[in-house]
């Protein structure tokens, strides 16, 4: 049987997406070497090579085929405008677009706008923005340094990524409305050949144990006999908890996989109820 080819993957040569996406590929066991300027890796142990590249190439790229798969935050994927195939959200780099203007405006709400002076990267998601609130403005797209335009009297309010809002803090501005949030996604080529699909349904089966691995966490604790009952109603777990004999004479440990979102409530009422040293342990991978 002949070789089938490897899948190609793009992912951000240098920036905010680039250390999470290497980290996901490298928990579902898949090496690659990245860095010293490459532009295109390997992996020694599954079928796949990546290719380092520019975040705002990445849905042209996958589009064309010359990859198969990309990296991409879905800002960049929208205001691309490209056609591909949106496979999985990956839950990092989140960050939300938003209009932000200058700290001395009084603002009210999003009519402030209207016949306003807008510098942005993101024209495509501004214009929906706009277009769905009957806004009426001007929208000055430019490439880098957005957060100066309102000081440089290039514009009256910027829309723009936010992550902490320091950068527009320092520049004098003011987040007032958010327009879009954005987490990284995974993209992939419309017409992947069937040995191409094969090898992406082997990749996504480990991305969902390492992805579900980190929503939950393993949960550890002793138990009173006579609370038993009460305590394990906390714990759906996968099945049902494991419940083992402790050396002393009416106690239990149970062992459980609890959801990170639970988490902090279910730990209240356990201990309330009377559990005691509860251990909880991250999670490498679950596979179902
Ligand atoms: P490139 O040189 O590859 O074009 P870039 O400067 O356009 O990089 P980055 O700043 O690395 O891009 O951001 C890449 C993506 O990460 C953004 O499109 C967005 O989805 C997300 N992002 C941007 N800012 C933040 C932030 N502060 N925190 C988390 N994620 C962010
Ligand atoms: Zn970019």
């Amino acid at each position: 049987m002949p070789q089938s080819e490897n899948l190609r993957i793009a992912i951000q040569k240098s920036g905010r997406l680039s250390e999470d996406s290497i980290s996901l590929f490298k928990e579902c066991g898949i090496k690659l070497e990245a860095g010293k300027g490459r532009l295109k890796s390997e992996s020694p142990n599954f079928q796949a090579e990546f290719l380092f590249l520019r975040d705002d190439d990445i849905p042209g790229y996958v589009e064309d085929g010359v990859a198969d798969l990309g990296i991409v935050g879905e800002n960049v994927l929208i205001e691309s405008a490209k056609s591909v195939e949106v496979i999985k959200k990956l839950g990092f780099s989140k960050c939300r677009l938003s209009l932000a203007v200058p700290r001395e405006v009084d603002y009210v709400d999003h009519t402030y706008f209207d016949k306003k002076n807008i510098a942005t990267s993101y024209p495509k998601l501004l214009g929906k923005y706009l277009a769905d609130n009957n806004l009426n403005a001007q929208i000055h797209e430019i490439s880098g340094s957005v957060e100066i335009a309102p000081s440089i009297g290039l514009a009256d309010a910027v829309c723009d990524i936010v992550s902490s809002g320091s950068t527009l803090l320092s520049n004098g501005l003011k987040e007032v409305e958010v327009i879009f949030k954005s987490e990284a996604v995974f993209i992939g080529n419309t017409s992947l050949s069937d040995s191409k699909k094969a090898i992406l349904e082997k990749l996504l089966f480990r991305i969902n144990a390492v992805q579900r691995a980190q929503n939950n966490k393993y949960i550890l604790l002793n138990a009173p006999n006579d609370k038993l009952k009460e305590i394990i109603s906390f714990l759906p777990g996968m099945k049902s908890p494991t419940v083992m004999p402790l050396a002393t004479e009416g106690w239990s440990s149970v062992h459980s996989v609890l959801e990170e979102s639970e988490f902090w409530e279910n730990i209240e009422a356990l201990r309330s109820a009377g559990a005691e040293g509860i251990l909880v342990i991250p999670i490498e991978k679950m596979i179902y």
